[in-house]
């Protein structure tokens, strides 16, 4: 799209809004685009509403002057189709038809500690000779330990990536699965990383680091966290490669917006939900902050659980 600005986008949604479509997705969060992307792909009819004048929530790029500005993400793992395991971000791609322009570097980014930087990069061979090189007295322990984190990643690989939207495909995946194999994934589900990192580490400042990652990656500690999710976060990241979106990661918002839009669904900005419209036990409907009532067969909320389950009013039981 040539324009960035809410203006420019709100010539494109000129018409009046309807009063009813199919899909309802209240925000434009990437979660909530995603969603509104692929279900116009498959021919549903679907409206987007967002509060604000730009697409992509915390993942937006606003300008100012001659400079843009990321609001929050930059880096983003998965995004190259032709690398790792989690391609998820390709299917999207693949299926509305559109592909971000992506940057990389060799560096994807560096945690400053005590002991200096350690850099992560495509090579996890690399990263364990760098926590090496800063913890030498616990090599025998930092190898072992990553040695069952590529083995737990080698048994993701076997797997063929889950289908996104069908919880039989999701099923008929995992059955296919050995089951011996399955049973190690399944145990290491329930083994929390804090547990795996102390049987072979002892240094209490490379937990510290470890954790830290986990709470900006998964908002969740190492000893919260399955030692499972770890063969993800710390070793796909390097295997399957880091990128940066071109133009910022609002380039991610938009092209998303161009698939909605190219498949027949509408974005309408400043248009904030005031409440979800509950019948029978089922979101039917949206009242907008204008009065305005919308209704639709299905409505998705990317607004996050607590403006939906709160702010917007309804007595939805939060489970
Ligand atoms: C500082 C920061 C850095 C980050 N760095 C990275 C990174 O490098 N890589 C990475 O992969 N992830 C990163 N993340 C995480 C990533 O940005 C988020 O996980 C993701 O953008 C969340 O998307 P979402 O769709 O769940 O929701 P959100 O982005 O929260 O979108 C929700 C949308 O709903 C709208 N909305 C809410 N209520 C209403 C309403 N009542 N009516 C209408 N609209 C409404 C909001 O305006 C918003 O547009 C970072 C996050 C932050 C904050």
């Amino acid at each position: 799209m040539s324009t960035e600005t809410g203006e420019k986008l709100a010539s494109l949604q000129k018409e009046p809004l309807r009063s009813a479509y199919e899909v309802i997705v209240i925000g434009s969060g990437i979660g909530g685009l995603t969603a509104a992307s692929l279900l116009a792909a498959r021919g549903k009819d679907v409206l987007v509403l967002e509060q604000h004048y730009l697409p992509g929530g915390s993942a937006q790029t606003f300008p100012y002057r001659q400079y843009r500005f990321d609001v929050g993400p930059k880096l983003f793992f998965g995004m190259d189709g032709s690398r790792g395991n989690m391609r998820y971000h390709q299917q999207v791609f693949d299926e509305i038809g559109e592909y971000p322009e992506l940057s990389y570097y060799d560096t994807y980014y560096s945690f400053l500690h005590p002991r200096g930087v350690l850099r992560v990069t495509g090579s996890v061979e690399a990263y364990i000779d760098q926590l090496v090189a800063a913890f030498p007295d616990d090599e025998p322990g930092i190898r072992q330990f990553y040695a069952v984190l590529e083995e737990l990643h080698s048994l993701f690989m076997e797997f063929p990536n889950f289908p996104l939207d069908s919880t039989s495909g999701v099923m008929s995946t995992v059955l296919q699965a050995r089951p011996d194999k399955l049973a190690r994934l399944i145990y290491w589900s329930f083994v929390p990383l804090g547990k795996l990192f102390d049987r072979h580490i002892r240094s209490r400042e490379l937990r510290a680091i470890i954790n830290a990652e986990f709470v900006a990656f998964c908002y969740s500690d190492i000893d919260d966290a399955p030692a499972v999710l770890a063969a993800l976060v710390l070793i796909e990241r390097h295997k399957g490669g880091g990128a940066f979106t071109k133009g910022g990661s609002g380039e991610l918002a938009r092209l998303l917006v161009r698939g909605l839009q190219k498949h027949g669904g509408r974005i309408q900005y400043r248009t904030m939900v005031q409440r979800i419209i509950i019948q029978n036990g089922q979101a039917r409907g949206v009242e907008l902050t204008n009065g305005e009532v919308i209704w639709a067969d299905y409505i998705i909320s990317n607004a996050g659980v607590v403006n939906t389950f709160g702010r917007t009013g309804t007595n939805v039981p939060v489970w």
